[in-house]
């Protein structure tokens, strides 16, 4: 068993943007080291396309084994068309998948946060988003992604099949209500449970679960139950009903989806994937932007570092018990937006274009 460090934080810049986005988070990170006198050890290495294109695979053992040890990793995003037509397993997208699966990262949280100073960028109207903060919890390591069987297999007459398998055992389910019931308890005590419990057994099995975790632990929690397909069209109607939402993993990859665009942009959303706390009380976790690579904007100094830089104020949060700094971070991302510094994608009249890295600069001038 590898033992984690305290501290260490791994730096994945993978492809596309993600090179450009995790540049200002370690200049962030060094600022701290300086500034606030923290220790963060920093290592870097390759993910995603860019391993693949050095050593013919998407994630190497040496790269594991470092994430293994480390107390944060921070990825940037993997992908690109140069790698599309690659068989799966070598993939840039498989580096993701293996770090999820074999850090046992199970819960993925990813917050919805329409900032006061950009409501006028969600297609929605301003009075539906305004102050919207949702918080939803999607089950990471489980469900139909992960599944057996699985595969595409020839039938009768030339005919094909995919299979993909929809499981959860209670274990799985109870584990990530938990992590969403916790959270509730520091926001606005509410959880809302979505599955298709009125069509799928594993969704049945998911209700039950959520509910008895409740009824035994969490009795202060409000706690409601909805189908996955009416959430989505809740969170369109009226966002603001909830608080936290936890659900499957496939249900949570959409629904989240949905969700980030009621804020406005891509390229202000953070996540977090945690794993479980060892006897210790420490856990290995992944934080990352919900934006992939934008292959369409790399190397243009264009992209919106805040999800990035966002997603290290959720590791100063949830890993690095630096609740303090988390808020300096994140009071210094809305200052920058009530000073009018926008990037491209994020843009209105009347602000100040500015570039990647001149965002990330006026951030720390911020935490000054
Ligand atoms: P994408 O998120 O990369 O881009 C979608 C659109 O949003 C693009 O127009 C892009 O320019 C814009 N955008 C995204 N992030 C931005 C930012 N920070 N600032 C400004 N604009 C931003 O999604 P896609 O185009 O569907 O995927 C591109 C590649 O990324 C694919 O190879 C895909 O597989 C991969 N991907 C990776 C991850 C990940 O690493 N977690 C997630 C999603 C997609």
């Amino acid at each position: 068993m590898i033992k984690l460090k305290k501290r260490k934080i791994l730096l994945l810049p993978g492809d596309g943007i993600g090179p450009e986005v995790i540049g200002e988070v370690r200049k962030i990170i060094q600022w701290f080291n300086v500034n606030k006198s923290l220790d963060f050890e920093i290592d870097e290495d390759l993910a995603g396309g860019a391993a693949y294109d050095k050593h013919g695979t998407p994630i190497t053992d040496e790269v594991f084994y470092k994430a293994l040890e480390s107390e944060v990793v921070m990825l940037g995003a993997v992908g690109g068309p140069k790698w599309d037509n690659l068989e799966f397993e070598k993939k840039p997208e498989r580096a993701l998948l293996k770090l999820r699966k074999e850090l046992k990262l199970f819960a993925n949280l990813r917050p919805a946060i329409c900032f006061k100073q950009l409501v006028n960028a969600s297609s929605l109207k301003p009075e539906v988003v305004s102050g919207l903060d949702i918080m939803i919890v999607r089950e990471l390591t489980g469900g139909i992604y992960f599944g057996e069987p699985r595969g595409i297999k020839p039938i009768d007459k030339g005919e094909r099949k995919g299979i993909n398998t929809h499981t959860y055992t209670t274990s799985e389910i109870v584990r990530v209500a938990r992590v969403a019931f916790d959270l509730a308890k520091k926001r606005a005590n509410k959880v809302t449970s979505c599955e298709k419990s009125n069509v799928m057994e594993a969704g049945q099995l998911w209700k039950e679960e959520v509910q008895a975790l409740h009824d035994k632990e969490y009795k202060e929690v409000k706690l409601n139950h909805m189908l996955a397909d009416n959430c989505a069209m809740q969170l369109l109607r009226d966002p603001k009903q909830f608080d936290v939402i936890v659900t499957d993993n496939l249900f949570g990859d959409m629904l989240s989806d949905q969700a980030s665009m009621l804020t406005g942009s891509l390229g202000l959303l953070p996540s977090a994937s945690l794993g479980a706390k060892n006897k210790n009380g420490e856990m290995r976790a992944m934080y990352e932007p919900i934006h992939g690579a934008a292959p369409d904007i790399a190397g243009k100094d264009i992209a919106n570092p805040i999800a990035t830089i966002l997603s290290f104020a959720m590791a100063l949060k949830y890993s690095l018990d630096l609740d303090k700094e988390a808020e300096g971070l994140e009071k210094a991302v809305q200052g920058v937006l009530d000073d009018g510094l926008r990037t491209k994608d994020i843009l209105t009249k009347g602000m100040k274009e500015v570039s990647t890295t001149e965002m990330g600069d006026a951030i720390i001038s911020k935490l000054k």
